[in-house]
């Protein structure tokens, strides 16, 4: 009860609810929708900013409601990680985007995003070691993102964490720069890239405090043996800038915006994307 508490007040707080939806309606609704393949999964291009070449995807989760239409993630994952469903609806995550990182070129990869409450419990590596099986990919192919939430540094999570990174898998922070104002788990989390949130990429032709943060992400990201991917790119100034901050990886409207996998083909060049 205290749990759910919380919950209604994150949830109206930040306004998440869309205006004309209950959102225990929403919940009671997302009960049948795995089973209702009212899921789906659209990828996002994500680029070296050193070849400009495509290195893989984000696998972005929709929910295709049958009476509201498309519902977006931050409307529903809330939700389903106040009423558990999000254990299920990770896992349904994971198998498909193995199953669709395997129809891909092996150049690319596919990044996950995991919701915090699954990196509570081991079970996770072993639903993702039978799906990398199941659809014979190699572990490089898939990554991991995980956001900077207080108990990510907690024994639990490490504890999954480094299975994860012995299985052959990637691991990103998520929103980076956004949360937890610690640094120091950097150096205890088996990590590999961190994701500049987008709220900073969005302000860097217009704040020199920005450029300045960006670029000490990436000082800091070097200097732990990390790469860097920036998020939310819509124009080719943000692109120049964060090619001239070092930054490895970036993903964005501007270079291509999150389709279903039917509509991604092959692997893209900066050039040509859109
Ligand atoms: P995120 O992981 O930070 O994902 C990036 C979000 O930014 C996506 O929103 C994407 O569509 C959007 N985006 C990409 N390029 C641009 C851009 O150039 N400009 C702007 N303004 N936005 C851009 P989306 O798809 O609505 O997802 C929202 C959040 O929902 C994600 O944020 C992630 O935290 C969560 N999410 C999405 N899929 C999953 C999932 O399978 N599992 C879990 N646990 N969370 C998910
Ligand atoms: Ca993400
Ligand atoms: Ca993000
Ligand atoms: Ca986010």
């Amino acid at each position: 009860a205290k749990a759910a508490g919380r919950g209604r007040f994150r949830l109206y707080r930040e306004g998440m609810v869309m205006a004309d939806t209950n959102p225990y309606a929403l919940m009671k609704d997302l009960e049948g929708a795995i089973g209702g393949g009212q899921f789906e999964l659209h990828y996002q291009p994500i680029f070296s900013l050193t070849d400009d070449r495509q290195t893989g995807y984000e696998a972005l989760l929709r929910w295709k409601h049958p009476e509201r239409g498309m519902i977006p993630p931050d409307h529903f994952i809330p939700l389903a990680e106040e009423c558990g469903q999000i254990l299920e609806l990770g896992k349904w995550v994971i198998e498909r985007a193995c199953r669709d990182a395997a129809t891909m070129e092996p150049a690319l990869s596919v990044a996950i995003n995991v919701s915090p409450l699954q990196l509570k419990s081991m079970e996770i590596v072993d639903v993702l070691r039978r799906s990398l099986e199941r659809h014979g990919l190699e572990p490089k192919r898939i990554e991991i993102e995980i956001t900077e939430t207080a108990g990510i540094s907690s024994a639990e999570v490490i504890a999954v964490l480094k299975a994860m990174r012995k299985l052959g898998l990637s691991i990103s922070v998520d929103d980076f720069g956004t949360g937890y104002s610690s640094l120091s788990y950097l150096t205890m989390l088996p990590v590999n890239k961190l994701k500049i949130d987008r709220s900073f990429v969005h302000d860097l032709e217009n704040r020199h405090e920005c450029r300045a943060l960006i670029a000490g992400i990436v000082h800091t990201a070097t200097s732990l043996n990390l790469k860097t991917v920036a998020e939310g790119v819509e124009d080719e100034v943000q692109l120049n800038l964060l090619k001239m901050c070092g930054c490895n990886f970036a993903q964005g409207y501007h270079l291509g915006k999150p389709r279903p996998l039917s509509a991604n083909a092959g692997i893209r060049h900066l050039s040509k994307a859109g």
